[in-house]
C-alpha cells in the first residue's frame, strides 16, 4: 500500500497551505477531505435534501458524483460536482457551515470513508482534514496535528477574505473560529484531536515555512 502523511487541525491552521506544498514536493497525491464534506452540503442544497435527514445524506455522499482536475503550471485544481464547476462557491463561508453540518452525521462520515481511502495510491497521498490521522489513516506512517491560536487563525482567515473583497469584521471571524472549535472538539463524531502518535506543531510563531521544512524533514526521514 501506498505511503500516506496525515496533516489534522483546525481551519486556519495553515492546513492547506501545507498540503499542497507538500504534495508539490514529495509529487504525491492529495486528499482534501473538507472538499468532500462541502460537496455533500453542496448537492444537499441543490437536492433539497434536508441537513438533518441521515439517510438522504447519506444516500447523496455515497453517490456524490465528484471530479478533481488537476490545473496546469501553478493553476488550482478545478472541482466538478455532477459535471459543473464549483470552485468558488465550494469555498464560501456557507458552503463551510453546510460542510459543518453534514460532518456531524455518522452515516455521512461512514459513506465517506472509502471514498477517502481509495485516494491512498502510489506514489503516495497527503491527507488533509479532520480525523485522517484518527480514524481514516489509521496506519499512515507519518501523523501531524497543526495547530495555531484562535487570533492568529482569525488574522490568516481576514487576509484571505480582505483579498477576496468580502467585507468581514475580525472581531466576528475570531469568534465563530472559537465556536466553530469547540463544536469541532466536542462533537461525538470523530471529535478533532491529535492522533496517538501524531506530531503536533503549533503555526503561531513557528510559521507556515518552518512548519513545511520541519514535515518535509520528518517525511524524508
Ligand atoms: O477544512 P474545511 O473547512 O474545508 O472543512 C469544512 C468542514 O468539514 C469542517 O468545518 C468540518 O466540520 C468538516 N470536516 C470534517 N472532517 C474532515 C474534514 C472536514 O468533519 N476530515
Amino acid at each position: 500500500t501506498a505511503p500516506v502523511i496525515t496533516i489534522d487541525g483546525p481551519s486556519g491552521s495553515g492546513k492547506g497551505t501545507l498540503c499542497q506544498a507538500l504534495s508539490r514536493e514529495l509529487g504525491w497525491h492529495l486528499l482534501d477531505s473538507g472538499a468532500l464534506y462541502r460537496l455533500v452540503g453542496l448537492a444537499a442544497e441543490k437536492h433539497g435534501v434536508a441537513l438533518d435527514y441521515a439517510a438522504g445524506l447519506a444516500d447523496l455522499a455515497l453517490a456524490l458524483d465528484v471530479a478533481f482536475i488537476p490545473g496546469e503550471a501553478g493553476q488550482p485544481t478545478r472541482v466538478l460536482l455532477e459535471g459543473e464547476d464549483v470552485g468558488v462557491t465550494l469555498r464560501t463561508e456557507h458552503t463551510g457551515h453546510l460542510a459543518s453540518q453534514v460532518a456531524v452525521v455518522p452515516a455521512v462520515r461512514d459513506a465517506l470513508l472509502q471514498r477517502q481511502r481509495d485516494f491512498a495510491q502510489s506514489p503516495g497521498l497527503v491527507a488533509d482534514g479532520r480525523d485522517m490521522g484518527t480514524v481514516v489513516f489509521p496506519e499512515a506512517g507519518l501523523k501531524v496535528f497543526l495547530t495555531a491560536s484562535a487570533e492568529a487563525r482569525a488574522e490568516r482567515r481576514y487576509k484571505q477574505l480582505k483579498d477576496k473583497g468580502e467585507k468581514v469584521k475580525i472581531g466576528a471571524l475570531l469568534k465563530e473560529i472559537e465556536a466553530r472549535d469547540a463544536r469541532d472538539s466536542q462533537r461525538e463524531v470523530a471529535p478533532l484531536k491529535p492522533a496517538d502518535g501524531a506530531l503536533i506543531l503549533d503555526s503561531t510563531d513557528l510559521g507556515i515555512e518552518e512548519v513545511y521544512q520541519r514535515v518535509l524533514a520528518e517525511a524524508r526521514a
